[in-house]
């Protein structure tokens, strides 16, 4: 693939990039190269050389810059970006064995994403630019982490604007339905065939840690998936309900709580917000409640009533709180940010008619790292507030 074609793109984005974000959007390409997807060397409007980008025809993001220079996007290229990403990881200590090894642009490795699951890995290629780089990086990644397989879980949406395939492929060797993996103390189940995302949520797992130290007594669990954070509160709580609407993740809790021989948790297929409503009505409390809704806000144009959507979950969810009980509240939808995520439980406690104390800001785990100059990389806000009495 020849790499010298090349894209004119404007002023704006020059300076985009010159400060650190590697987006080029459409509406910037001055002139675009003639070219199918792959990388290409992008001048700007003086014909300054600015780096080399994966180049994407049919994206509202045409452009995604990946150097600086003038390096060929060869196998060293990617061997060096997987390399250090892999090493970052080293030094976190993670305790556990399922956690993300590759965060996209905020490895220097724009729309991949590269989860490991034990001793597997789990990829997700968001880009026609990317995937003209599929082998490459496929031999990078096996030769950098021992994994027994490789799957690519390439069912998002996204793809469809590049106008790539919805499909899951397995790239080479085995990988299993379920894979058992360990969190701290506990072990759960992915499923990266079927499961969300590539098979579990891995950007909570400091914050499920954090919640099981914080838990005691009756807790609740909304929006488990295939219960997370019920496990970690199970260890320590004397009881965790855990509310899903989906049957399918509430099986999967059921055998994750046997796996840790928990007998303390309570499944319960539901509606959260009907569900939190009925409990208020029972006049029931809890010591800890954990709110970990699906992103309400996938769109710019939907944070109004997605603000709406988490002001009540949240309202709700305060007012079962027992005296001293704690609130563990989640939002990751990139388009609420940090303000408007602290506005809405601000709200939410001002109608609550408790008192609320802030304890700790939260954020997605450290291998899901956040570049200060691309917000798109951080995503995950959360905060545990714990009521007066
Ligand atoms: N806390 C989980 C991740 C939650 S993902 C973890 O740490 O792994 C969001 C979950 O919300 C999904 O499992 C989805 O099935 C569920 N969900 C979406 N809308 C819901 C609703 N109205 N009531 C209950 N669950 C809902």
């Amino acid at each position: 693939m020849s790499q010298q074609a090349i894209a004119r793109v404007s002023r704006r984005a020059a300076g985009r990039w010159q400060r650190g974000h590697p987006w080029i959007y459409r509406s910037d390409v001055t002139a675009a190269p003639d070219v199918a997807a792959g990388a290409v060397r992008v001048l700007d409007e003086q014909g300054r050389f600015l780096g080399r980008a994966l180049w994407s025809p049919t994206s509202q993001i045409s452009l995604r810059m990946l150097t600086s220079d003038d390096r060929a996007i060869d196998t060293g290229f990617w061997r060096e970006r997987i390399s250090a990403a892999v090493s970052y990881r080293e030094t976190l200590h993670i305790a556990g064995n399922a956690y993300r090894l590759i965060h996209g642009e905020a490895d220097g490795m724009p729309s991949l994403v590269v989860d490991k699951y034990g001793d597997y890995l789990v990829a997700q290629f968001l880009s026609a630019g990317l995937e003209a780089f599929r082998a490459d990086i496929v031999n990078a990644l096996r030769e950098r982490v021992a994994a027994r397989g490789l799957l690519a879980r390439n069912d998002p949406a996204v793809r469809g604007h590049e106008q790539l395939p919805q499909t899951t492929e397995l790239l080479y060797g085995e990988v299993p339905e379920q894979i058992e993996v360990r969190e701290a103390d506990v072990r759960y189940l992915a499923a990266p065939w079927k499961g969300q995302k590539t098979g579990a949520f891995l950007d909570q797992r400091e914050n499920r840690v954090r919640a099981g130290q914080l838990a005691h007594g009756r807790t609740l669990d909304c929006f488990s998936y295939h219960g997370s954070f019920t496990m970690h509160l199970a260890a320590h709580a004397e009881s965790v309900q855990a509310v899903d609407a989906s049957y399918e993740a509430l099986e999967r809790a059921e055998v994750n709580a046997q796996l840790n021989g928990f007998e303390n948790v309570e499944l319960i297929e539901a509606n959260a917000f009907e569900y939190l409503r009925h409990q208020e009505s029972q006049r029931e409390t809890y010591d800890l409640i954990v709110v970990d809704p699906p992103a309400f806000a996938k769109r710019r144009d939907a944070v109004k009533q997605a603000l709406r959507g988490y002001k009540e979950i949240n309202l709700r969810a305060m007012r079962l709180l027992a005296p001293g009980g704690y609130l563990c509240s989640f939002s990751c939808s990139f388009h609420v940010n940090a303000g408007m995520f602290r506005e809405m439980l601000e709200s939410a406690a001002a109608d609550s008619g408790r008192q609320l104390r802030w304890i700790e800001t939260r954020g997605q785990a450290l291998d899901h790292p956040e570049i200060v100059q691309i917000p798109e990389s951080s995503y995950l806000k959360g905060a545990i507030l714990q009521a007066g009495s």
